[in-house]
């Protein structure tokens, strides 16, 4: 175990998901090197230290390296010789596998597919001679690269077969998973963490609304059918067990028109839609990233109230409907923000956590705010 009070633990990324890791990781003492290359990283506001350089930049590296007592990552798009070269000099959590696997959408499917746990149709398209193979999946479809994708990015519509060639050219003929565009009833994720030697704890499962590819609210309790949860615990079980994880891990799902589990896909990270937890639950997913990367007990995830997870997108400050009054006078709600200077179409700014009585009065507040 790396003792609380005076450790310096590693990050690699630096945006709002390594700033929420980092002011978890002080609340129990410990100080946080952030690993970015972007000079406005958010961690890089509250970290100790920032190294401000390429991934690629070994030297800053090793440095960085030897002064942390662990390295964690809050995006999985950090390259792979990266994530191996910190591995071979620090500890690694999540380990270099579940990394490699999660920052490759096909790697992903085809874990998914040897695990026996269902997804949409799908089919790899790596070069120009997998088209014919991928044709024969039911269209509409949609071709997402295989890498660096986020928030409904690298994605391209295709809507038959015939339409694959310039899908693939628009996307630059990156390497890619083509999938059926499915009717999905609903969107839910579910989050656990697990220590080494096995011990789990799951968040209650999330209810998530997207709008134009990237998460717009999140509700906990989620509105499921009765099946549902069991099955999205057992599965997101058997994918930490299968990377034998150590961390937080987030898993997506789809429930489609004939109210079928379908696995989307996961992330070796605290996820967006776990915000939630910061303000209801007893313990937030940031401090389970921490206990799980030191080797302190995991802590109670119970959910202390209903809640709603409302993102604010740069769309806000550019449309001129930031309310800062309305938001802050409301006694439910704790309005979050990241620091980032620019406003941009679709940019994460934000969060609010609205706490309510109930789950059909976190909607209600919700639609009062906006
Ligand atoms: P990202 O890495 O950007 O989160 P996702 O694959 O999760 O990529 O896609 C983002 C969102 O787009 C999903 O949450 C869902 O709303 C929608 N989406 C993605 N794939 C499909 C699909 N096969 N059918 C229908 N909707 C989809
Ligand atoms: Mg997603």
């Amino acid at each position: 175990m790396i003792q609380p009070g005076a450790a310096i633990l590693g990050v690699l990324g630096g945006g709002q998901l390594g700033q929420m890791f980092v002011q978890a990781a002080s609340r129990l003492g410990y100080g946080v090197w952030v690993y970015d290359p972007d000079p406005d990283a958010p961690a890089a506001q509250v970290a100790a230290r920032h190294f401000c350089q390429p991934f690629a930049d070994q030297g800053a590296l090793a440095a960085f390296c030897a002064g942390v007592a662990a390295v964690t990552v809050e995006r999985e798009q950090v390259p792979l010789s990266t994530l191996t070269f910190c591995a071979g000099r620090v500890r690694l959590r999540p380990g270099l596998e579940a990394l490699r696997i999660a920052q490759d959408r096909r790697l992903e499917k085809q874990f998914f597919q040897r695990l026996g746990l269902p997804t949409v149709p799908f089919a790899i398209v790596s070069e120009d001679r997998d088209h014919q193979s991928a044709a024969r999946i039911p269209f509409p479809a949609i071709l997402k690269s295989a890498q660096d994708g986020y928030d409904g990015k690298g994605q391209v519509n295709v809507p038959s077969a015939s339409e694959l060639p310039a899908a693939w050219e628009q996307l630059g003929k990156r390497p890619a998973v083509l999938e059926s565009r499915i009717t999905l009833q609903q969107e839910f994720s579910l989050i656990l963490a697990r220590e080494r030697g096995g011990m789990t704890v799951f968040y209650p499962l999330v209810e998530n609304r997207h709008r134009q590819g990237i998460l717009d609210y999140s509700i906990v309790p989620a509105h499921v059918p009765e099946n549902i949860p069991a099955q999205a615990h057992a599965w997101a079980l058997a994918i930490a067990k299968a990377l034998d994880y150590v961390g937080v891990l987030a898993v997506e799902f789809f429930l489609d028109s004939e109210g079928r589990l379908l696995l989307n896909e996961m992330a070796p990270r605290p996820h967006n839609s776990g915000h939630f937890s910061i303000d209801a639950c007893v313990h937030s997913q940031f401090d389970q990233q921490v206990r799980a990367l030191v080797g302190l007990p995991l802590g109670e995830t119970r959910l202390l109230s209903p809640v709603l997870m409302q993102n604010l997108l740069g769309d806000l400050w550019l449309d001129d409907k930031i309310d800062w009054e309305a938001w802050l006078r409301h006694p439910q709600v704790k309005v979050h923000l990241y620091g980032k200077k620019e406003a941009r179409r679709g940019r994460k700014m934000g969060h609010l956590n609205i706490l309510a009585e109930s789950r059909e009065a976190a909607l209600r507040t919700a639609e009062s705010l906006f």
